[in-house]
């Protein structure tokens, strides 16, 4: 029995190269969908991840952090967000799509 979470999965983007049919997040270069529901695919900000870090590292320590999307590797932001869950312990892993 774990008292906490162990694996988080974080959707970073909606950007993606591809653009299946099945997906979730309607991820791809541009929405699928037109509806309120899809209106903001904005991102958060590079800071913004920095301190989602920070919140999953207090309640999660330790945790295996799948950081997915869409396509992870878009961000050009990607090192400093794996390198700074590695610093506050996390255990960052990527969910890509090839
Ligand atoms: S996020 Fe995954 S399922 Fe969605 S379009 Fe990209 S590769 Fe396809």
């Amino acid at each position: 029995v774990f008292d906490r979470p162990y694996v988080v999965s974080w959707n970073l983007t909606y950007r993606c190269n591809l653009a299946c049919e099945h997906c979730y997040l309607d991820a791809g270069p541009a929405p699928k969908v037109q509806d309120e529901a899809f209106a903001d695919r904005s991102e958060l900000s590079t800071d913004q991840c920095f301190e989602v870090i920070e919140q999953i590292a207090s309640f999660a320590p330790e945790c295996l952090t799948i950081l997915t999307g869409g396509e992870p590797l878009l961000r050009r932001d990607i090192l400093p967000i794996v390198r700074r869950a590695h610093e506050r312990g996390l255990w960052p892993g990527s969910a890509r799509t090839a």
